[in-house]
């Protein structure tokens, strides 16, 4: 069968492979792949600057956002052939720590987790994979080819969730404003469950014209475009973070509302330095009430979270984030980023959803 592999650590060398079918010891549901989604982690991994195969592997099979069905389901399981599933990227170390081992391996305290796709364990990127139920989420068939979305937003479910919970440090705090600085797919997703949760919603991006700025008006959100510092106009009381751009980031951990919450979820690069005001920052943070928090990753009750806030969304609007389809055997296609591209995915069999 197919899969897109690539050798970590080595830039350019992903390639639609030839793979054996899945080993039973790899769980007991098998599972085909409808579509993979690629996001900015793929990209790193397959520029060589980040991932690890699986250990005494040269390759690793890449994708960790995944919509598949299941084809042969063990008896007596709730999954049953023919359920649309979303497979959760984190599994636990094997330690394990104590966050890994209350089923919260995304606050997993030793590192030693590993990840589909990602750090040390085959991903979904192929025909047909195998998971165990216990790490595959059930996605509506309603949801169709949105239930790939099932896992950034999972991250941001899990984004949410944290800054309700801090957010909830005192009785009185009742968070208006909102911010979502990058209007990619995880801060769109980001500024959807903002307006589930009745905030008034702003997006600030760097993208003047299309498909960004018409989602984000219809969600009934307001679009910011300019120089990174115009996000302090809108002293807002949430500042959520999904660029990892240094310039936006300086500004997002600068808010100007008290008791506000900044919740970072890009992961940048790193080795650039820019003047900034420790004091300053300092200063402002503490005479302000102000929580910096980073987030990564989703454990079992973020997917159900967001498969929740999918299905109450617009799937209409959920389409739109669905900007390009592409056939697996032109997998180089969905690895550059074109203009206008919010969710690109690699359509393995979507067409069977019909
Ligand atoms: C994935 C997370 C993962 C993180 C770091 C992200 O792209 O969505 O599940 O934890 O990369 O590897």
């Amino acid at each position: 069968m197919q899969a897109i592999t690539v050798a970590p650590g080595e830039a350019d060398s992903v390639r639609l492979d030839e793979i054996p079918e899945p080993e039973a010891a790899e769980g007991t549901l098998l599972v085909e792949l409808l579509a993979l989604g690629v996001c900015g982690t793929d990209r790193e991994i397959a520029g060589g600057l980040y991932g690890e195969a699986p250990p005494g592997e040269a390759r690793l099979i890449l994708g960790h956002e995944s919509l598949g069905r299941v084809l042969e389901a063990p008896p007596g399981c709730d999954l049953r052939p023919g359920a649309l599933v979303a497979g959760i990227v984190r599994r636990p170390d094997p330690v394990p720590c104590p966050a890994c081992a209350g089923g919260e391996w995304d606050m997993c305290r030793n590192g030693l987790y590993t990840e589909r796709g990602i750090k040390r364990r085959h991903g979904y990127g192929a025909e047909r994979y195998r998971l165990d139920p216990d790490f595959a989420v059930e996605v509506p068939g309603s949801l169709g080819a949105c239930g790939v979305l099932t896992e950034p937003a999972s991250v941001v479910a899990k984004a949410w969730e944290h800054i309700d919970r801090i957010g909830a440090r005192t009785d009185t705090w009742s968070p208006r404003k909102v911010m979502v600085t990058g209007a990619g797919p995880v801060g769109l997703l980001a500024a959807l469950m903002a307006v589930q949760r009745g905030h008034e919603l702003h997006v600030f991006d760097r993208a003047e014209s299309g498909v960004k700025p018409e989602l984000v008006r219809d969600l009934g959100g307001i679009y910011h475009v300019g120089p990174p510092a115009m996000i302090h106009d809108v002293a807002a009381d949430i500042i959520v973070e999904c660029t990892g751009a240094d310039p936006v980031v300086i500004e997002a951990v600068c808010p100007q509302a008290s008791d506000s919450i900044v919740c970072l979820t890009g992961v940048s690069t790193g080795g650039r330095r820019f003047p900034f005001d420790v004091g300053q920052f300092n200063r402002e943070a503490v005479l302000e009430n102000h929580v910096i928090l980073g987030t990564v990753n989703a454990n079992r009750r973020h997917f159900t979270a967001a498969v929740a806030a999918l299905t109450k969304a617009d799937r209409r609007w959920l389409e739109r984030l669905i900007t390009r389809r592409i056939p697996p055997e032109r997998w180089r296609d969905a690895f550059e980023i074109q203009a206008d591209d919010v969710k690109v995915v690699i359509d393995f069999r979507l067409a069977s959803l019909t």
